[in-house]
């Protein structure tokens, strides 16, 4: 019998999902559906109730709801749980459980697809807002050696890092504390690239070698990535691989087995 899943979201017509899960079962020969749901922002509970009741398995969890999902879920993963956001929903006998694959789809997308090693590395994350939340503690556990999280509103960034109590090489304010100091790998979680704005980074901040990560994707060259280009970094990307690779580990918490996201990717690419 098929087993359906879905994504729900406000707007959601852009969403990729539908098209990511269904190159994975073809890929993986699972026999699923994969639908797109458009919630009112005031339906969210109502709608996943529905879906559930008919048989549902699984959701992915969009903007404006990931918050709404942590506290529908019965139980959470750690990753969850820290990130304060839920980007999965897994239906069964047990209940509903939220877990956020976001994180750990960003470190699969350096490590595996780019073959950068986190593990003892300086990261610099950049932004406070739930994608920079989502990816702290994916980044801590690949080992990274230093996490500095700066903000355009240091006291967020400071909040952001507070569940993590007192860490070695964990540190968090505002762009001013960046200077004299540089980076392995520079990931930029802000949203500043949709509106095409440079952000005040000293220019030495890109260590030799050093990759520079824009989570944003869709938009070719970011303001971002050119910046970081002209400083001297040494590898750019956008934020595609984080989503297929985000999908991707949805896909195995639901299916029991991980798509190669090389060739859906290599789709994604070609438009
Ligand atoms: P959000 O919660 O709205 O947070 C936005 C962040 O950007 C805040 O830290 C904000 O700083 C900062 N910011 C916005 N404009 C800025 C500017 N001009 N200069 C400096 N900082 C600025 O957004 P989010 O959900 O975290 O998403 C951030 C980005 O990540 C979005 O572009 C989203 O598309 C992308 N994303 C990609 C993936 C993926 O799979 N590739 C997944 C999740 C998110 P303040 O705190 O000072 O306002």
């Amino acid at each position: 019998m098929t087993d359906r899943y879905a994504v729900i979201g406000n707007p959601i017509a852009h969403s990729q999902s539908p098209r990511l899960h269904a190159e994975f079962a073809r890929q993986c020969h699972q026999d699923i559906s994969y639908e797109a749901i458009h919630a009112p922002r005031d339906g969210f509970a109502d709608a996943v109730a529905a879906f559930r009741t008919a048989g549902g398995k699984g959701m992915n969890v969009t903007v404006p709801f990931k918050l709404e999902a942590l506290d529908l879920a019965d139980t959470l993963s750690e990753r969850a749980r820290m990130a304060g956001a839920v980007n999965t929903l897994k239906f069964d006998e047990h209940g509903t459980y939220g877990d956020n694959t976001d994180g750990v789809g960003l470190v699969a997308d350096i490590r595996d697809r780019l073959g950068v090693d986190i593990d003892g590395r300086r990261v610099l994350l950049l932004g406070a807002g739930g994608a920079a939340r989502g990816v702290i503690l994916p980044l801590l556990d690949a080992g990274a050696a230093a996490l500095v999280i700066a903000n355009r509103t240091p006291e967020r960034a400071v909040e952001l890092i507070a569940p993590f109590g007192v860490r070695a090489g964990l540190h968090a304010g505002g762009f001013g504390m960046l200077a004299k100091h540089d980076f392995d790998i520079v990931i930029n979680a802000t949203s500043a690239s949709l509106s095409d704005q440079s952000l005040p980074l000293p220019p030495d901040v890109f260590a030799d070698g050093s990759l520079a990560y824009d989570m944003v994707y869709g938009k070719g060259t970011t303001r971002f990535l050119a910046d970081a280009r002209a400083h001297g970094a040494a590898m750019l990307s956008d934020g595609l691989g984080m989503l297929v690779a985000q999908a991707a580990e949805s896909f195995r918490l639901w299916r029991g087995v991980r798509p190669d996201t090389v060739p859906v990717m290599a789709l994604l690419q070609a438009g």
